[in-house]
């Protein structure tokens, strides 16, 4: 849109008695009288003024500014931006799941207690555990739940002195950031070049301290952690739990589990996996699994069925204590239900085998002009260390903001820090062919373009509504208000 009345901010578009809207006189005019003094507004509340053309224009223009996985492929690497099936929307919205109560007692709402323990239990199926809670409310709070979890079994033992969590280095950042929030020492543990654990280096930083170990597997490379049994073994006669961090679950969908691995605890995001829209802060769910023996420890409420096959919501003494105000985040179980149900068992695992041969392809086919630094079978995701030609001094960023002009979002970049061009890209299986084909063409021209013009690639992007925002300043002084003018 190049109309830069449509740029403006709404507030900048105020004229000041213009009215979009009227309301009917009260019926109650004594009520406003009754209102304490003390409550009433003192000043104007200070809305735009604006008619309803300028609102619909103003929104619908600013919608159309928007990039999602609606309008084009959003390859972002570590947090799997896959396509949501429109189905879930319709599932979620259905009067009868929207508009219930979140206090609305067990007996009156059987069920939507039947959905929750329908997806735990394929949940539990999918990871190899015993039990899900579906109470947090994302992944980083999973990891909270799953780490102070940790806690309470060392706790509920007498065990007091385990006070750290071991991290590769590779990890999402969330991974210390929950260990810090639930009062434990992170220490970190050393990739080897090919970014797996160093079981070396590992061994050393075991003993009686450690509460648990964290790990993504396959890692934020897209790599497979082979000694993952030698891991487990080596964690658990530490007397320490293994912790799985499952946001990405894709490429395990129906192939392997969590809980064959050994892992004793962990959390899914059903906002990244399981086709929930998310993004800007939400919605989402990170539902956390446990192993049998420390199903007592999950948080409160659960919901557990009974004999005769109703559903009941209770609370134990013995759980770890309450981690959200209610069972979780209902609209995003829903969603997550309706596409595991959807898919079925072979569904499932169909997506793993393409999200896996999708990255796969992609990776072979720009090899030869991206620098590859871990040089193996990928699963779901992989990551480049920017242009192989790095005479140009075109950067990874600069490649991320030419993207933009070909209407493809950016893949994730400068993480993970074990490289210092980064760019980690994740198509997923629900991209076509077509979709990918033409994203490699046009890695492929950007590249020669870094090589022909390099100076134009590094003013990129040259056709979006804003160009180059100033990253630094952005965060330092970010501007969340309207200031008068
Ligand atoms: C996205 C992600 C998380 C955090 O999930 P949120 O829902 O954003 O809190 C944790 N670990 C990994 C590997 C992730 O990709």
């Amino acid at each position: 849109m190049n109309n830069k009345l449509y740029d403006k901010l709404i507030f900048e578009l105020s004229r000041q008695g213009r009215r979009g809207y009227s309301l009917p006189e009260t019926a109650f005019p004594d009520a406003v009288g009754s209102i304490p003094e003390n409550l009433l507004r003192k000043s104007e509340i200070g809305l735009p003024q604006v008619d309803e053309l300028t609102v619909v224009r103003h929104y619908t223009n600013m919608s159309t500014n928007n990039f999602g996985v609606d309008t084009g492929f959003y390859p972002l690497g570590s947090c799997t931006m896959k396509y949501n099936p429109k189905i879930n929307e319709e599932m979620a919205a259905a009067p009868v799941i929207a508009a219930m109560h979140p206090d609305q007692p067990a007996r009156f709402s059987q069920g939507a207690l039947a959905i929750y323990h329908s997806l735990a239990s394929a949940l539990a199926e999918i990871g190899g555990m015993a039990e899900f809670t579906l109470n947090p409310y994302a992944g980083a709070h999973g990891e909270l739940t799953g780490l102070m979890l940790a806690r309470a079994y060392h706790d509920s033992r007498g065990d007091k002195k385990r006070t750290k969590v071991i991290i590769p280095d590779s990890a999402h950042g969330t991974n210390p950031a929950s260990a810090a929030v639930a009062g434990l020492k992170v220490v970190p543990v050393k990739s080897l070049p090919d970014g797996t654990v160093d079981v070396e280096a590992l061994a050393p930083l075991l003993d009686d301290t450690v509460a648990a170990m964290m790990m993504t597997n396959p890692n934020t490379l897209g790599i497979f952690e082979r000694q993952i049994p030698q891991i487990a073994k080596m964690v658990h006669d530490a007397g320490a739990l293994l912790y799985y961090d499952g946001a990405n679950l894709n490429p395990m969908l129906g192939i392997a589990r969590p809980g064959d691995m050994g892992f004793d605890i962990m959390h899914i995001n059903l906002h990244k996996t399981f086709s929930t829209p998310h993004g800007g802060g939400g919605p989402g769910s990170g539902p956390v699994g446990v192993r049998a023996g420390l199903e007592h420890l999950l948080p409160n409420p659960r919901v557990v069925k009974k004999d005769d096959g109703t559903y009941d919501i209770v609370s134990s003494p013995d759980s770890m204590g309450r981690v959200s105000s209610t069972l979780g985040n209902f609209a995003v179980q829903m969603r997550a239900l309706s596409y595991i149900l959807s898919l079925g068992s072979d569904g499932l695992m169909e997506a793993g085998g393409l999200a896996t041969l999708n990255a796969n392809y992609i990776k072979e086919s720009l090899r030869d002009l991206y620098d590859l630094p871990v040089d193996t079978v990928c699963k779901h995701e992989f990551v480049f260390d920017g242009l192989k030609d790095k005479s140009t001094g075109v950067t990874t960023l600069n490649v991320a903001k030419r993207l933009l002009d070909y209407g493809f979002h950016a893949p994730t970049i400068y993480f993970p820090l074990l490289f210092h061009e980064s760019l980690m890209i994740e198509p997923t299986e629900t991209e076509s062919l077509d979709t990918i084909d033409s994203f490699i063409a046009v890695m492929r021209d950007i590249a020669h373009e870094a090589a022909a013009d390099p100076e134009m690639v590094k003013t990129a992007p040259h056709t979006t509504p804003v160009r180059r925002p100033d990253d630094t300043e952005a965060a330092l002084h970010p501007r969340l208000t309207f200031d008068e003018l």
